[in-house]
């Protein structure tokens, strides 16, 4: 649904769940339904849209009903048991034979997985650039190329690719283009809106935001073959979220506009300053301009850069990984997109191959006093 068609703010409709009030009890926060199956009406039918537990569920309806109000997704939203569910039941809606281009800077997990299950299953994957366009225009081939797969901002370098410019070449190849929004969040950037087909997010980050739930969700422009097949293939698969998960879910969600607007606003300080400490060699983070991305950034992205930046340290890799081990209030812990601040030393996460260089420490920014967490790591880097 369109931003101007909305009654209220997406802010407004997302603090109230879309402002479901129960209709027996008149409670404000929905039930939990953990039914997992349904009466028949006597005519056979079943009038309720609920039949079993593992296509769908009022829960999940429910959470799925705002992500699609904040992308914008005319197709509606899927929940996912986790982002690597949702994400690779996109890939697994194509055919074998079918070619993908997607980028080199992604998240690692998701990058092994197109390179072993992937190739596995028939499918041709080339990784490129998406950042550069002339890159992803020779990758793309007419007729063969089906899917185009940007990650943006991208981990964990928080590399920028032009979605507007990359779903025009994907679209001219006959390719569609799936994005992988999970650290910009609908917040600060919504992929459908710039031309992208599907957009995906791991929901165990900033959607959720307190590190307690893993989900994953896709949003759809379109309510084609193609979506209907995603669809099928989480009914069949079993990759629907619980609704437990997807309560909690629900619950997180209320308050995404105020976290992410804090997070990014202290995102934005801790780079502009990390920026100037002697200990530090780069800082990778859209928001800067000197970012190689900021200029697009600055177009696609409303509301600040994201929760998520990178810093080089000076002394190599021993002096990242001690700085890492030195930090205490910061956690030292993979993930992101939570309100406590984590930070880690991706490469050795990531293993050969990776485009993550040794000296990285990746930097997820949470809700704390942003002087709080400048000065742990002022502490941490002069220690190290
Ligand atoms: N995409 C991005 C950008 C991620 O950071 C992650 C997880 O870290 C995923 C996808 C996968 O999500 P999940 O861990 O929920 O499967």
């Amino acid at each position: 649904m369109s931003s101007s068609r909305l009654p209220w703010s997406k802010r407004s409709l997302t603090a109230q769940a879309m402002g479901h009030v129960d209709p027996i009890t008149k409670a404000v926060v929905p039930p939990i339904h953990v039914a997992t199956t349904y009466i028949r009406d006597e005519d056979n039918a079943y009038s309720s849209g609920y039949v079993y537990g593992r296509p769908d569920n009022a829960t999940i309806r429910e959470a799925e009903g705002v992500l699609a109000m904040l992308e914008e997704a005319e197709a509606g939203a899927l929940l996912f048991s986790s982002g690597m569910a949702a994400a690779t039941a996109v890939f697994q809606a194509l055919n074998p034979g079918d070619h993908i281009v997607a980028s080199k800077v992604m998240y690692w997990a998701l990058r092994n997985w197109l390179m072993t299950e992937a190739v596995r299953w028939g499918l041709a994957v080339d990784f490129v650039e998406t950042d550069d366009l002339d890159a992803v225009a020779k990758a793309v081939v007419p007729g063969r190329t089906k899917l185009v797969w940007v990650e943006t901002p991208s981990n964990p370098l928080w590399t920028i690719t032009d979605i507007a410019a990359v779903a025009e070449i994907a679209h001219a190849a006959g390719a569609r283009l799936a994005v992988d929004s999970t650290t910009a969040s609908p917040v600060h950037t919504r992929p459908l809106n710039l031309g992208a087909d599907i957009v995906m997010h791991a929901a165990t980050k900033v959607l959720n935001g307190h590190s307690d739930v893993v989900a994953g969700a896709l949003a759809g422009a379109t309510a084609d073959e193609f979506w209907a097949r995603i669809a099928s293939i989480r009914k069949m698969q079993g990759a629907i979220l619980g609704p437990f998960e997807a309560y909690l879910l629900m619950r997180g969600m209320r308050t995404l506009h105020v976290r992410t607007a804090a997070q990014a606003k202290s995102a934005l300080d801790l780079a502009q300053r990390l920026s100037a400490h002697s200990k530090v060699a780069r800082v990778l983070y859209p928001g800067l301009p000197q970012h190689p991305g900021h200029d697009i950034a600055a177009r696609q992205m409303e509301g600040g850069f994201g929760y998520m930046l990178s810093i080089q340290v000076t002394g190599g890799e021993a002096a990242a990984i001690s700085t890492a081990a030195k930090v205490r209030l910061w956690k030292r812990a993979t993930s992101l997109g939570g309100v406590e601040s984590l930070v880690e030393h991706r490469a050795s996460i990531e293993g050969p191959g990776t485009p993550c260089p040794p000296d990285l420490l990746r930097l997820s920014t949470g809700i704390e006093d942003v002087e709080d967490l400048y000065r742990d790591l002022d502490e941490a880097l002069r220690a190290s």
